[in-house]
């Protein structure tokens, strides 16, 4: 692609389908760069999931050929409802099927929001947590 020029890519990370569909998914990351600002690079992925067969149909999270979403930008934060796109990813930290693909290839990389790395933030996802204890 002209556009945008891949700089790593993890390996491929099997995982359960969120919702309703039945299939497992495959997941992955990717450090690209490119001229594209934040909403400009959201349209061109949009229409990478497009010309991989994608529609836009029924209700969210149902099976689906392609999603591609941004991650994290190297300037930080964005945030804007038009198109709507908020970076750092609102899922981020609380998905291990974006944390683990992730920390592959970009281990180091803060998240602007928490101050932690992606490694930080799956050592904390995946720490087992503390029951409350029964009274
Ligand atoms: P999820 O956000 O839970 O991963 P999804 O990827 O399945 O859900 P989509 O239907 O692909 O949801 O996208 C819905 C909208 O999310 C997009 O049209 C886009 O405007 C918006 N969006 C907001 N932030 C981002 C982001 N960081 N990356 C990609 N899309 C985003
Ligand atoms: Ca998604
Ligand atoms: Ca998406």
């Amino acid at each position: 692609m002209d556009d945008i020029d891949v700089f790593a890519q993890s390996a491929i990370v099997a995982s359960a389908p969120l919702g309703p569909s039945r299939r497992q998914y495959a997941n992955a990351a990717a450090v690209v760069a490119t001229p594209l600002v934040p909403p400009a690079l959201l349209r061109r992925l949009q229409e990478i999931e497009i010309h991989f067969g994608r529609t836009r149909r029924g209700q969210p999270w149902q099976a689906r050929t392609l999603d591609l979403d941004i991650l994290l930008w190297s300037e930080g934060i964005w945030a804007e409802s038009h198109p709507h796109l908020s970076i750092p990813h609102p899922a981020l930290r609380t998905r291990n099927f974006v944390l683990t693909p992730a920390a592959m290839i970009a281990p180091d990389w803060r998240d602007p929001v928490t101050g932690l790395t992606i490694r930080q933030l799956q050592t904390r996802f995946n720490r087992p947590k503390r029951l409350d204890r029964a009274v």
